[in-house]
């Protein structure tokens, strides 16, 4: 008996486990297992428009148990704790359970980076967590109430958020970012102005060269030692990939990612696969780590399922070799920017291609008729 686990119901888990399936379905003895702590697929990438109230939770989520209809997998909600890399186990809360092969996608989560009183902020790290910071604005009575956010970060998670509040609650919304411009790992200085502009028109305040060395209940104090009240601090200045990606003893790199070889598997553990915000993606061309995205991960899972199957059957795995297209981001709900296969989108053009995107992303996931009714 060969039993196959995939760590993470994700973009990359999902799509690696249904892709799986559908090539081992005729295979005796082969067991795929999913786990995952929720029992639904999140559209994660989208849950900063809960926080506002424009969407809600149920639209950005899919009931793991409708994708695996009729698939053979077999899937198990629960809570990884930890990979046993010798002895081939993963530990979840009832026990452990034995893999003769593993996927990690376990994701990302918020990093920060030893800031104090990191229990005081919020996140957009999950459909969850934004629903937490929705409630949170309701509590406090909206705009009229003199609601006061902060957000930590200037990155795209960042500018998306402030970008939402900004035009949706009309609140008064601070982006406070550590370098001297916006979305500095883009590294298009024509796109952070461009971004900027926007944010301040929708009357957004952005403080650059800024760092948060506290978060208090309802303060933040700066490295200068300056306190800026606010109401909500939501923070999106780091993450880093899943803790159990270290401590399991994987060999990590930039983000605590996993470095892997050209199959995707783990440095040093042939077998054992990580796909996702877990893996530290290179550039092919530049050498550089490659943004933690949607489109890498689906890419991975396209190609593990594919070596997966290989391993099984005795036949030639490919090296995975990731194609980045670019992204777009929203600011707002009438502006958008980026970049799709080198050619620069913007404004309403934007915002159209990336619900575009998004279509496709459910299509891959859900099916023709779940993506239809998102249009
Ligand atoms: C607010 C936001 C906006 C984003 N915008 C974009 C965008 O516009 N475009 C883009 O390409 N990417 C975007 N991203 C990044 C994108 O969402 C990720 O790169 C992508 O989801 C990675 O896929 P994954 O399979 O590695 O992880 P995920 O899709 O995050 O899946 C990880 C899964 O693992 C489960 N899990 C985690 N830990 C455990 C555990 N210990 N036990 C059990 N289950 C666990 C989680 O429940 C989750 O289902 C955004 C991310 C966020 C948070």
């Amino acid at each position: 008996m060969q039993q196959i686990i995939v760590l993470g119901a994700g973009y990359g888990g999902l799509m690696t486990a249904l892709q799986l399936e559908e090539k081992v379905r005729n295979l005796k003895d082969v067991n795929i297992i999913l786990v995952d702590r929720n029992d639904f697929h999140q559209y994660i990438h989208l849950s900063y428009e809960i926080v506002t109230g424009v969407k809600k939770a149920d639209d950005f989520i899919v009931p793991i148990s409708e994708l695996l209809e009729k698939r053979k997998i077999q899937f198990l909600k629960a809570t990884v704790e930890g990979i046993d890399l010798v002895h081939k186990t993963v530990r979840i809360g009832g026990g452990d359970l034995w893999y003769s092969k593993l996927v990690i996608a376990l994701g990302s989560e918020p990093t920060f980076f030893n800031i104090k009183g990191a229990e005081n902020a919020y996140c957009v790290c999950s459909v969850e967590s934004a629903v937490r910071i929705r409630d949170k604005l309701k509590e406090l009575g909206g705009p009229d109430q003199n609601v006061n956010v902060i957000v930590g970060g200037g990155g795209f998670t960042g500018v998306e958020l402030a970008g939402e509040i900004a035009d949706e609650l009309k609140c008064c919304v601070t982006i406070i970012e550590g370098s001297n411009m916006l979305l500095p790992s883009w590294s298009i200085p024509e796109f952070s102005s461009k971004v900027a502009k926007v944010l301040e028109e929708m009357g957004a305040k952005i403080e650059l060269n800024k760092r948060i060395a506290e978060i208090k209940p309802d303060a933040v104090v700066l490295n200068d030692g300056t306190q800026m009240d606010c109401s909500v601090f939501i923070w999106t200045g780091g993450v880093q990939a899943s803790t159990v990606v270290s401590q399991s003893g994987l060999k990590t790199g930039k983000g605590n990612r996993a470095v892997i070889n050209e199959f995707c598997e783990a440095a040093d553990f042939p077998g054992v696969y990580v796909i996702g915000d877990c893996a530290l993606v290179v550039d092919p061309e530049t050498k550089e780590p490659l943004p933690q995205c949607i489109e890498i991960a689906l890419q991975q899972a396209d190609s593990v399922s594919k070596n997966l199957f290989a391993d099984l059957t005795g036949g030639k795995r490919e090296a995975f070799i990731p194609k980045f297209s670019g992204l777009i981001l929203a600011v707002g709900e009438r502006y958008g920017i980026g970049k799709v296969a080198g050619v620069k989108v913007e404004g309403k053009v934007a915002l159209m291609v990336k619900k575009v995107v998004h279509l496709h992303y459910v299509y891959k996931i859900a099916g023709i008729t779940e993506a239809i009714e998102c249009v």
